[in-house]
């Protein structure tokens, strides 16, 4: 879904840093001012002067003083090429937060969440391990190649498996919804899926055909 530009109600805020991360993607980080948010939301986000923007999870965690989204360049994409080529100092228009992809404190402290992503899809879920270190979770990652596993260390490494499709060397060779097929869920599980719709629709009945309910099922679709 693309968002239209943010300039009516946004603000602009100064990148301060952009790191590579990987696999043509990198993490653009930006003063926060006082902005709150819940873990899992998104912000839409466009260069300061340009009519276009669009969503990105908040990668970064609340009790962090900065900002920050990680994003893939699409080839011939319009405003991710535009990010990559951000400097220090520059403005971007940031509107939000927006979206429901949280978690609810009661769910915190007893659920058992099992995270299903698909390449920058790992975003949201970045954030939760850095903002509930307590969490009891496992998390999913649906990536080509070893380096799209980003900054993967944020995880426990026992709760991290990386499904990788082009290359060996990963936790499992594969696509995340092979792994699922392979390793059926509890179906008390609270799932978490982000990323592609193809991924998600495939999981989701994965899930289902598996036993878990369709009131343990939130996703957070990218395009
Ligand atoms: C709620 C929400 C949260 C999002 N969060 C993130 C995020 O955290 N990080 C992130 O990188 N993107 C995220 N996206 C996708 C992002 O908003 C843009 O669609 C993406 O950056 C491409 O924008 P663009 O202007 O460069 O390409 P466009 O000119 O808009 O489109 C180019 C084409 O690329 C496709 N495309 C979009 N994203 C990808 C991708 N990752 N890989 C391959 N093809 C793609 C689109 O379907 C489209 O056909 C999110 C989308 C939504 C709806």
């Amino acid at each position: 879904m693309k968002a239209t530009a943010p300039h009516a109600h946004g603000v602009t805020r100064q990148v301060e840093a952009l790191r590579e991360v990987g696999g043509e993607t990198f993490v653009v980080r930006m003063s926060r001012g006082n902005l709150n948010f819940e873990p899992g939301q998104y912000l839409a986000v466009g260069i300061e002067g340009q009519i276009d923007a669009r969503e990105y999870s908040i990668y970064s965690s609340p009790v962090q003083d900065f900002l920050e989204i990680l994003v893939k360049e699409v080839e011939e994409g319009y405003v991710s090429p535009r990010l990559r080529a951000l400097h220090p100092g520059q403005r971007l228009f940031v509107d939000g937060p927006f979206g429901y992809f949280t978690i609810p404190e009661d769910q915190r402290q007893a659920g058992k969440f099992l995270f299903i992503a698909t390449g920058t899809g790992i975003s949201p879920f970045h954030c939760f391990a850095l903002a509930y270190p307590q969490l009891d979770y496992r998390v999913l990652h649906g990536v080509r190649r070893l380096e799209d596993r980003y900054e993967m260390d944020v995880f426990d490494r026992s709760r991290y498996t990386a499904c990788v499709t082009r290359e060996d060397g990963g936790d499992y060779r594969g696509r995340v919804t092979d792994y699922l097929r392979e390793h059926p869920v509890n179906p008390d599980t609270l799932c978490y899926l982000c990323g592609n719709c193809d991924m998600i629709y495939e999981a989701f009945d994965i899930l289902k055909d598996q036993g878990v309910s369709p009131e343990h099922l939130f996703a957070e679709v990218y395009f």
